[in-house]
């Protein structure tokens, strides 16, 4: 075709719709650093650093010469998957779920959390978005149509929702939660869950709660999940995760439960988009779910004194947060002498070969915060301590 002729192809207007992706110029930033041999400690990434658990390389390492896990797999998932994730969820929280109305695998809860509402919205339909949220919820209410209504998360109210102000948003149709929650590292208690599901169903609100992190927890203290709320599945679905858990990040395993009518929802979107998690996955995913709990308190433990080392590191230097009950990140306000989010940013990445990430990626009400993540080891935290000391 001579090229006179060619198309002139553009996005789609949905596409255009989305916000700047704000990330962009800080991962320019350091990529450019790596290139000049710059020696960068990334506390940007939210993805576990150790491996995943070894029974669990062994179950996927016979399980994939198994010629009965190469063919498609079910959209719905291995039955017993999904019997297991049933005996895990009463063992955590004491909820009965339905294997087969309740549940349903998903290729990392991400997947689900972006189909989920093309299932259910329709255009120009109100959505409420906490703010800062994690970054995956916009973009997918926006292709479904839908219309953002923010509501802040504020420190004094422990970074959950002000349910006074919840109760003065009409005509909402659902609502993303997430706790423990990124980026705030904020935990809800039961009593919460109580609130904001009474609420919810006064108001016809539907709830979806993001669990990615129920398993990474500090102190003893297990979050809850909302489903453990009498009369929650009425009203709310609930999204689970192999990937911070079991660092299994990259093999794409999570899972949906709740409300019957809302998971076929998420079932039929799903039927038209992907074909299930290979199956292989899936086997190795029932060996996740039998891991001992001495494994996982290792795990919490390993966090735990990370977390402990950086943020007794920076209040040695005046930088004084609040230490995290739960995930894997800290969410500071700005250094004294620092003015926004991004400068924060920038002036880390420049003079320190540091990477954070600027809290108002994740938000309006994000300005003012950094968010750092502790997925690396206690030495290379005790050295980004150090850099730090020679510019805050
Ligand atoms: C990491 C993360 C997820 C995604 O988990 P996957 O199961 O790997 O898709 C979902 N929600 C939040 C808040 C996360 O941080």
């Amino acid at each position: 075709m001579p090229i006179e002729t060619a198309l002139n192809i553009e996005f789609a207007d949905r596409l255009k719709e989305l916000p700047p992706y704000l990330f962009v110029e800080i991962d320019k930033a350091k990529r450019q650093a790596r290139a000049q041999g710059r020696d960068i400690i990334d506390l940007g990434v939210g993805d576990p650093d150790t491996p995943t658990f070894p029974h669990i390389i062994e179950t996927m390492k016979t399980a994939i010469a198994d010629p009965a896990n190469h063919r498609y797999a079910f959209d719905a998932g291995l039955p017993a998957l999904r019997t297991e994730i049933a005996v895990w969820f009463k063992g955590r929280f004491g909820v009965d779920l339905n294997p087969d109305t309740e549940i349903y695998p998903l290729i990392g809860s991400k997947e689900g959390l972006a189909h989920l509402p093309l299932g259910i919205i329709n255009p120009k339909d109100k959505v409420i978005l906490t703010d800062p949220a994690y970054p995956a919820y916009r973009p997918t209410i926006t292709f479904a149509g839908g219309k953002i209504t923010n509501l802040p998360l504020k420190e004094s109210h422990g970074f959950l929702p002000d349910l006074k102000k919840l109760a003065e948003i009409k005509d909402a149709k659902f609502m993303y939660i997430n706790y423990p929650n990124n980026p705030t590292s904020a935990t809800a208690n039961l009593e919460f869950y109580k609130e904001l599901v009474a609420l919810a169903k006064e108001k016809g609100i539907i709830l979806i709660s993001d669990m990615a992190y129920s398993e990474i927890y500090f102190d003893g203290e297990k979050p809850p999940s909302i489903l453990e709320v009498d009369g929650a599945k009425d009203i709310a679905i609930e999204f689970h995760s192999f990937s911070k858990t079991y660092n299994m990040t990259g093999w794409r395993i999570g899972w949906a439960c709740g409300n019957p009518k809302l998971v076929a929802a998420l079932a039929k979107v799903k039927s038209n988009f992907d074909s299930g998690i290979f199956q292989a996955i899936q086997v190795a995913g029932i060996t996740a779910l039998r891991t001992k709990p001495e494994e996982l308190n290792d795990l919490r433990s390993m966090y735990e004194e990370r977390r402990d080392c950086l943020i007794n590191g920076l209040r040695s230097l005046g930088w004084k947060i609040p230490p995290p009950k739960a995930a894997f990140y800290v969410w500071g306000r700005l250094p004294k002498g620092f003015n926004s989010s991004m400068e924060t940013a920038a002036a880390f990445l420049e003079k320190a070969n540091i990477v954070v990430t600027p809290g108002v990626g994740f938000g309006p009400a994000g300005e003012g915060f950094v968010r750092m993540t502790i997925t690396m080891p206690t030495e290379r935290l005790t050295e980004a301590v150090n850099r730090l000391s020679k510019i805050l």
